[in-house]
């Protein structure tokens, strides 16, 4: 049995037997971990209210060999958003991307880039509530690039020319980008704008990246949001869990 520290943010909860709780957590250095909190539950824990979904957390834990779960041993809260917990659009934006971790973080396997891009992303809403449409694209966008989903926004995947004109390029089946030509405009077609706020992501914080797209009109909003819909549901093979709409 070994004896592991690291920060986590909290995704999800499960309450298991009388007091205890199986808790899903995104950590820095062991990826996602699934484990359980004993006695939690009870009035007068060790836990303190640590273990609510997305606070940021100092964590301790056990980890047998050949065990999927791993035994909580000591929290301490780094970043609690219990400021944010009566927003029910923002729990629900924090939800989807929870769900999403836990569909795409690998389990037990540091990522710290993704680490980083969604601490980012929680922060980011925390800081600007309104923003939470924008950055929920920024963090699918991201996502999708960090775990090698996302097509290649640069050149043509057929001719590798790059994409520089005004017209659009086509998203096939195979979740490959290309020009008009080699498409023969086949797939979905990709707009310049939205090419272009695909683009923005790569330079910008999740934070500036909201700022910036406030006046981007509604038509690239929701085009941008049916691409990310398109390829996650294409990675998952069913649609992504509960994703939050926003009035357009
Ligand atoms: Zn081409």
């Amino acid at each position: 049995m070994s004896l592991f520290e690291t920060e986590a943010l909290i995704l999800r909860t499960y309450n298991l037997a009388e007091a205890d709780k199986i808790v899903v957590c995104l950590s820095r250095s062991a990826g996602l971990i699934r484990g359980v909190a004993k006695n939690c539950r009870k009035l007068k824990n060790r836990f303190g209210a640590s273990l609510e979904p997305f606070t940021l957390i100092n964590l301790t834990y056990f980890e047998k060999e050949n065990k999927e779960l791993v035994s909580f041993s000591q929290t301490e809260i780094l970043r609690s958003r219990f400021n944010l917990s009566s927003d029910a659009a923002v729990m629900a934006g924090f939800s989807y991307m929870g769900d999403l971790l836990m569909d795409f973080a690998a389990p037990h396997h540091a990522n710290d880039n993704l680490y980083r891009m969604t601490l980012a992303c929680f922060e980011a809403v925390s800081q600007a509530p309104a923003d939470l449409e924008w950055v929920l694209r920024y963090f699918e966008v991201w996502l999708l690039k960090l775990e090698g989903f996302l097509p290649d926004f640069r050149a043509c995947a057929d001719c590798q020319s790059g994409f520089e004109r005004e017209e659009p390029s086509y998203l096939g089946a195979d979740l490959s980008l290309r020009c008009l030509k080699c498409s023969q405009a086949r797939g979905r077609a990709i707009a310049k704008s939205v090419h272009q706020q695909l683009r923005t992501t790569e330079k910008l914080s999740p934070s500036k990246y909201a700022e910036e797209a406030r006046e981007v009109p509604v038509a690239t909003r929701k085009e941008l949001a049916q691409l990310t819909y398109q390829i996650i549901s294409r990675v998952l093979e069913r649609m992504p869990r509960a994703r939050p709409t926003f009035a357009q």
